[in-house]
């Protein structure tokens, strides 16, 4: 139990890999602040099953008023957030030149600029602390790009760039930022691109799922939550104590090629 006595605050953790890293934390016996759409109540049902205290905020990461609402929310529950995963995130697959600009803009909200809302305002306290962990889920198209991806793209460089600099105004006390880059995660945000994929090329699911992996991951297999909530309990480890500012990939050998 590393993390008994201590707050995380998962951006996203109604779903996916928030809920995933948000449970591992849990098990670690961290309280959670979750945040996203969807079904909340399933979500902090889930979590307080495991015997920790859970709540709520349904900020909209494109809205820094939101996010500041969410922050002192936090506190106002907690006291302060000791682990910070900025995790929430869109996608919209198109060519640049169809990009609508209302998408790109909302993918550098969401994906992007709420990160450095949540880090800007989590950062004095867990500097007074001198003990914070701040998790920024990349991924592989932190490190790579791919076709009809721009904003995602932009946006997990950006953030992977965020990790670094912050990592650098923290380097002398005891919080640490990083990155992980997540390769291909069967998740919603993703099943909804094999779905897609199959509708467009008139195969089925099973045909584009493994067309998905085959031409992006090696190992042809998908990365787990679990394996990423893994990955987030060690980088809040003391083992992990000068591990800063990495971008470490998760990835089935993606971003090896
Ligand atoms: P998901 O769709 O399952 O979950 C996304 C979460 O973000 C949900 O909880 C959703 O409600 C929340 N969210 C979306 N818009 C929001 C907003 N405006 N305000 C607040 N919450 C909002 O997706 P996922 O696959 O679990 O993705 C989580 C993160 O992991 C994203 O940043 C994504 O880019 C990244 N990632 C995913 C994969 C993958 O293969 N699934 C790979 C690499 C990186």
């Amino acid at each position: 139990m590393m993390l008994q006595g201590k707050t995380a605050l998962v951006t996203g953790s109604t779903s996916g890999i928030g809920l995933g890293i948000a449970k591992a934390l849990a098990q670690q016996g961290a309280n959670l602040v979750l945040n996203g759409f969807g079904d909340a109540d399933g979500a902090l049902a889930e979590i307080r099953a495991l015997g920790v205290k859970a709540e709520y905020h349904g900020a909209d990461m494109s809205k820094a008023s939101q996010i500041e609402d969410m922050m002192a929310f936090a506190a106002s529950k907690f006291g302060r957030v000791d682990v910070l995963v900025n995790n929430a995130g869109i996608q919209h697959v198109a060519k640049v030149e169809d990009f609508p600009p209302e998408k790109w803009d909302a993918i550098i909200a969401i994906n992007l600029s709420s990160a450095f809302h949540t880090t800007r305002l989590a950062i004095p306290a867990m500097r007074e602390a001198n003990w914070g962990r701040i998790v920024n889920i990349a991924s592989a198209h932190g490190l790579v790009a791919s076709a009809q991806k721009s904003a995602y793209v932009a946006a997990k460089h950006g953030i992977v760039g965020l990790t670094k600099a912050v990592a650098l105004e923290t380097a002398t006390t005891g919080v640490t930022c990083n990155a992980i880059c997540p390769g291909w995660v069967l998740t919603p945000l993703v099943q909804k691109q094999i779905d897609d994929r199959a509708a467009r090329e008139g195969i089925t699911v099973e045909q584009a799922n493994n067309d998905l992996l085959g031409e992006k991951q090696p190992s042809l297999q998908f990365t787990t939550v679990e394996q990423l909530g893994g990955l987030a309990v060690f980088l809040c480890s003391p083992a992990a104590d000068q591990v800063r500012g990495v971008a470490w990939a998760m990835d089935g050998g993606w971003t090896a090629q």
